[in-house]
């Protein structure tokens, strides 16, 4: 076993102590209640014992389920329904959904191999709906599975076929390889019933292939009994013979008795078929003892047929008239036609041999009668189920059809999502773009046409003080016309950057038009204006300029105004450009507050 859960949980049991050992046992159980029973109970064992010790209810629960599971596992039904009728008992007064659902459905799988039908619907049933609840579909699955193997066992076998197919389904889906195996022999199985072997084969031979790919000899074997089965049907006998004989070891290393024991029971008709009656006869007995022991009651009527009917070729007529009245009377009463039908036969050529020529015809009436009737019934059935598996693999494409095209909508979804986002940013790169000059980089005329009557209304309304600084650089034309253009740009765009970076953080700086700069100063009365103006001026007025020749500067002059002009002509604007125009005048790189 090397599942790397299962793993952890041993290194967490290693180092365990005291307190710890009780759950970390409980937690390795729960991993292996299935997959490794008999190391499960040794488990369970000393848990129980740890229990004692401490009288933790949950953990007890916990201890006595796994148990249970354990025991179902290995076919020890009567023990396992005993302790899964506690762990249902304590999960429901503990409010524990799952550890209900849990042993319900272990427990109506139990009643069910024990032959008590009406209960083991009736929790299988409570069973599901918890696991439904639970959103569970595995737990689903496991019921959908036992609820399939009761159908199967009434004889209706197309709601069995029903029934295992939606367990095939969400075993499927939920990826669980080993339990898809076990879906498929249970199809296989129903398929077999309803005298489909080639079908019956098919399903078998997957679920036999998907357990050696697991390497899981224990179900391996018990694929083998399967794949047997189709082969006896299908009367290759000795092909049949080699794989029961290969199973039982398996089965019986693994503790699996029972189905050790349908193996054998199985062999032991095979050898009389084959004139081996003396090879059939122990076989036949160890199986009966064994289905009689675990308290598998349905099949011991198929072991006492196979007593029976060697003890018969041995010529033991006697017990064999005994034994195959005794195997008539178990099959009819767990309703098992192809029993029932074989034991008639088998009983009307004994009768024959002991000279009850009267009771010989009357069984083989019998025979004959069961024999048409369940013959036609398997035609019926077989219909019904082909009939039933055509919907459900209609229903099932038009659910993936329908699944395609949500995945298809969510994939056109998806890239609609991502070119409207794409369409935001471009917009919001635009909107940068419009309010942004592409030489210098700073905001635009356009920014400050939109910025400017908000700031002097807000001014206005706050009674904040508002100044606006005109700037324009000194003999522009002259730098391009000595140096270059390329030079003017340079010149412009490095003006702009001495600009930004001694500017205050709330003044909002734009390139106003060809060389002038305008400087929105919010809440900064005309004095500080003109501090920070002739800062500025200053910054650029000292600034190094290795592209121009040695010595040349680079100055502004600056006009403002302040709210005071809001009310003569042209406004701050036209004030600041009468202001600058007298810095021009009067010298140029100054500011004229
Ligand atoms: P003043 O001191 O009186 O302002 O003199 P000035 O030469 O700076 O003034 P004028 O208005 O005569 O010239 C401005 C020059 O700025 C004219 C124009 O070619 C130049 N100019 C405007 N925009 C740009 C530009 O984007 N790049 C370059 N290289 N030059 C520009
Ligand atoms: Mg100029
Ligand atoms: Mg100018």
């Amino acid at each position: 076993m090397n599942d790397p859960q299962v793993t952890f949980l041993e290194d967490a049991l290693e180092r365990s102590s005291g307190p710890t050992r009780l759950a970390a046992l409980n937690d390795l159980a729960h991993a292996l209640a299935v997959v490794e029973a008999q190391r499960t109970l040794l488990l369970t064992d000393e848990a129980s014992a740890l229990v004692e010790a401490c009288g933790d209810a949950a953990e007890l629960l916990r201890a006595t389920l796994s148990r249970g599971v354990a025991l179902f596992t290995l076919g020890r039904l009567q023990e396992a329904e005993e302790a899964l009728r506690r762990a249902a008992q304590w999960a429901g007064d503990q409010g524990q959904d799952a550890s209900t659902a849990r042993s319900l459905r272990y427990l109506g799988d139990t009643l069910m191999r024990m032959g008590q039908v009406d209960e083991a619907v009736g929790l299988l049933s409570q069973a599901l709906a918890l696991f439904s609840a639970l959103q569970d579909p595995l737990g689903e699955a496991d019921c959908f599975n036992a609820l399939g193997a009761l159908a199967d066992m009434e004889g209706q076998y197309p709601e069995a076929a029903a029934y295992h197919r939606q367990a095939l389904q969400r075993r499927r889906v939920a990826g669980r390889s080993d339990q898809v195996a076990r879906s498929l022999g249970n199809l296989g199985h129903v398929w077999s019933a309803m005298g489909e072997p080639t079908r019956a084969l098919q399903h078998h031979q997957q679920a036999l292939s998907l357990f050696e790919g697991l390497d899981e000899p224990h179900n391996v074997a018990r694929a083998l009994i399967n794949v047997a089965l189709a082969y006896e049907r299908l009367e290759q006998v000795g092909l049949a013979l080699t794989l029961y004989e290969q199973a039982i070891p398996v089965l019986l290393e693994h503790g699996d008795e029972v189905n050790a024991a349908l193996a054998q029971a199985n062999l032991s008709a095979l050898h009389v078929k084959m004139g081996q009656a003396d090879l059939a006869l122990p076989l036949a007995h160890t199986a009966l003892e064994v289905f009689e022991r675990q308290g598998v009651l349905p099949l011991t009527s198929v072991a006492l047929l196979n007593v029976g009917t060697a003890q018969a070729a041995l010529g033991d007529l006697g017990m064999a008239r005994t034994v195959l009245q005794e195997a008539l009377e178990r099959s009819t009463l767990y309703q098992l036609p192809e029993v029932i039908i074989q034991a008639h036969e088998v009983l009307s050529g004994v009768l024959s041999d002991l000279g009850d020529p009267q009771g010989a015809l009357e069984h083989l009436r019998h025979c004959l009668d069961l024999e048409r009737s369940f013959t036609r019934q398997q035609a019926v059935q077989r219909t019904q189920a082909v009939l039933t598996e055509l919907e459900a693999q209609t229903a099932w494409r038009e659910a993936e059809v329908a699944q395609q095209r949500a995945n298809e909508l969510q994939r056109l979804n998806t890239v609609l999502e991502a070119a409207h986002e794409q369409q935001v940013e471009l917009m919001a790169r635009l909107d940068e773009q419009a309010h942004q000059d592409t030489l210098t980089g700073l905001y635009n005329r356009r920014y400050f046409d939109q910025q400017f009557p908000q700031a002097l209304e807000q001014a206005q309304e706050q009674l904040k003080p508002l100044t606006v600084a005109l700037l324009d650089i000194d003999h522009f034309k002259r730098i391009n016309d000595t140096f270059s253009h390329l030079t003017g740009d340079l010149v412009l765009r490095r003006v702009a950057s001495l600009l930004q970076e001694h500017c205050a953080p709330t003044d909002i700086l734009t390139r106003y038009g060809g060389e002038e700069f305008v400087v929105l100063m919010p809440e900064t009365d005309l004095e500080t204006a003109t501090r920070r103006c002739t800062a500025l001026l200053q910054a650029v007025a000292t600034h190094h300029w290795p592209e121009l020749s040695p010595g040349e500067r680079v100055t502004l002059s600056a006009g403002l105004a302040d709210l005071g002009a809001v009310h003569l002509p042209g406004g701050l604007i036209g004030q600041a450009d009468q202001q600058l125009y007298r810095a021009k005048q009067q010298g140029r790189n100054q500011v004229q507050p």
